[in-house]
């Protein structure tokens, strides 16, 4: 009827109101979400995704399990085996959420708008620029590899960060192999073809190491019997210890390890310069000294992308080097902003600026002094918001509050149990000291996304009730608790066989026993079945016919 004549005059002699009452979708908030690494696959995935109108932006259309990079440089694992598509991805959670391949240069925080470029495709102005506007943004774009402005390091060095750079890693070794097989070289130069340097001996560089060492001794010395003897590799590290991050027993055990393998630990020494040909190192004893090389791997550590720099100057975090969030993962500044994974570091409230409110909360009598059951029934709170003051009686073996207090009256006023603000402030004084920063770790950033998807499930509900379980500040009361970290313990492979790993509550164990805990862990935590039986197969391939030298 409404083709008919008669239904398109009904329609006109309604007029304009009709085409107000079509039924409206409630009004979804646009979520963008920038980066597809560890931080933002997380999120999506945790992210009740019917609640929100999400957009997904990264140069990278996939998404990459880094803990398995360094066993990529050697062939052990195929690089197909870590990567999932995060269309695929996506696919999985139903609904429609859009991905853009492309790479955000600047946040604009004041209209709430994004600056974006492809390089697959230009629009009418000639370039793949275009701007995406956001209700809520996630910023989870990782941290570049920071060289310190070392001279030639870009030029002459590899990077251990993406995909990418593990092929070409394995490429660059393979020609070195094959550079130093050639008929028309005399000895001299057949070694500075394999000399492998690697520069830092943090847990990337190590684990590279290892597994070049693993890869040469087991696969590479049977396919290059002339020239095997010739090989050397280097770990340089300008700290005095390699694995600095780890318990000494580990750091002892991996510099031993690495001497009987007859890799050259080189603690002490900066590298301050790579040329084509040399790396030029220091050493306050031996002032410069110069190797050649024929390939080097540069993992000291990360630094900020530039267009993060450009976005703390604009909001007022020009002085500090990583973007800063609250313990909400919320960027202060911006509203709708928020940051989690290597890009950003969570700026742990101090208690000493709370303590008068701290204070003024506890004292529920308002006697101007505070009794220990006082400080007992605000101690959770407390707990929650500033967990640097539990890691505080933990280090000074404080049971509770009665030794805090004590510790703050000294034992002349047994009598006395009351603190008044002054002895509350110094049996405070020294807690702060505990803050700590959470290492950039695979591990930070999926915690981050988990919990910053739960927050996103349930803000509405957190909108419409307000009262929130922290109550200790008065300004904006939150729903949420904030983020907590929780440590699963951290592995480093020292190859052949064998791993170390640091579990909670101190729990050191190495050999090769945790090398399987190691395998079943990794195996474990893959993104989907289908990486996870490549990756497997991967190891059971390599444990059967070796690894593959062709390249
Ligand atoms: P990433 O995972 O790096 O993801 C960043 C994403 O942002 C990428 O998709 C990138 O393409 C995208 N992006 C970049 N620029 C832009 C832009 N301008 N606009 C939009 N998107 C952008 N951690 C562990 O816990 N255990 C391990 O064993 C471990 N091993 C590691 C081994 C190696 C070799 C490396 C390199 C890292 C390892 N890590 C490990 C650390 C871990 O990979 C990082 O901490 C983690 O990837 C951080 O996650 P993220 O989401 O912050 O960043
Ligand atoms: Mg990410
Ligand atoms: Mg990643
Ligand atoms: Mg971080
Ligand atoms: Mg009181």
């Amino acid at each position: 009827a409404a083709a008919s004549s008669g239904g398109l005059v009904a329609y006109a002699d309604s007029g304009a109101d009709t085409a107000v009452e079509k039924p409206q979708l409630p009004q979804r908030k646009k979520v963008i979400v920038l980066g597809t690494g560890w931080g933002g696959t997380t999120f999506l995935r945790n992210l009740d995704t019917r609640l929100y109108d999400v957009q997904v932006i990264s140069p990278r259309n996939y998404f990459a399990f880094t803990p398995l990079l360094p066993s990529v440089t050697s062939g052990t694992v195929e690089p197909r085996s870590i990567v999932e598509p995060i269309r695929r991805i996506l696919e999985k959670k139903g609904g429609e959420i859009k991905f853009w391949e492309a790479e955000c240069f600047k946040i604009d925080p004041q209209n709430k708008k994004i600056h974006c470029r492809s390089n697959l495709g230009t629009n009418l102005d000639g370039n793949g620029e275009f701007l995406v506007d956001y209700d809520y943004l996630v910023v989870a774009v990782g941290a570049r590899t920071n060289t310190f402005n070392t001279p030639g390091v870009v030029e002459n060095c590899h990077f251990l960060k993406e995909v990418e750079d593990a092929q070409k890693i394995r490429r660059s070794v393979m020609d070195c192999f094959e550079r130093a097989s050639l008929p028309f070289l005399d000895d001299e130069e057949r070694k500075k073809n394999l000399h492998f340097v690697v520069v830092g001996g943090g847990p990337t560089g190590v684990e590279f190491a290892a597994s070049l060492h693993d890869f040469v001794t087991e696969d590479l010395s049977k396919l290059y019997p002339s020239i095997q003897h010739l090989v050397k590799i280097s770990l340089i590290e300008a700290a005095d210890h390699i694995l600095t991050m780890f318990d000494k027993r580990i750091t002892n055990f991996a510099e031993d390890k690495f001497g009987r393998d007859g890799i050259d630990v080189k603690t002490g020494y900066k590298v301050v310069k790579v040329s084509k040909d040399a790396i030029t190192m220091q050493n306050p004893a031996t002032g410069d000294i110069s190797v050649p090389y024929g390939m080097a791997v540069w993992s000291t550590g990360i630094g900020t992308r530039p267009f993060i720099v450009e976005f703390m100057k604009q909001i007022g975090q020009g002085n500090r080097r990583v973007l800063a969030t609250d313990e909400w993962l919320r960027v202060r500044e911006c509203d709708g902003v928020y940051a989690i994974g290597d890009c950003a570091t969570i700026n742990q409230r101090r208690v000493m600026e709370d303590i008068s409110e701290i204070f003024r909360v506890a004292d529920k009598d308002k006697s101007g002094t505070l009794t220990v059951k006082e400080i007992q029934d605000v101690l959770d709170d407390i707990y929650v918001r500033y967990p640097q003051v539990q890691l505080y009686l933990k280090s000074k073996q404080m049971n509770g509050v009665a030794d805090l207090v004590r510790s703050a009256k000294g034992d002349a006023e047994k009598e006395s149990v009351e603190l008044n603000i002054e002895e509350f402030k110094k049996a405070l004084s020294l807690v702060d000291s505990q803050v700590k920063f959470l290492p950039a770790t695979a591990q930070v950033a999926s915690q981050q996304g988990q919990y910053l998807a739960r927050c996103f499930n349930k803000m509405k509900d957190a909108e419409e009730h307000p009262e929130g379980p922290i109550r200790i500040r008065g300004e904006g009361r939150h729903r949420f608790l904030p983020f907590r970290y929780r440590h699963l313990g951290q592995f480093a492979p020292l190859g052949g066989e064998q791993t170390a790993a640091q579990l909670p509550g101190d729990w050191i164990s190495i050999g090769h026993s945790t090398q399987w805990l190691w395998y079943s862990v990794y195996a474990t935590k893959q993104i989907s079945w289908r990486t996870r039986m490549l990756v497997v197969s991967d190891w059971t391939r390599r444990f059967i016919f070796g690894r593959d030298s062709s390249c």
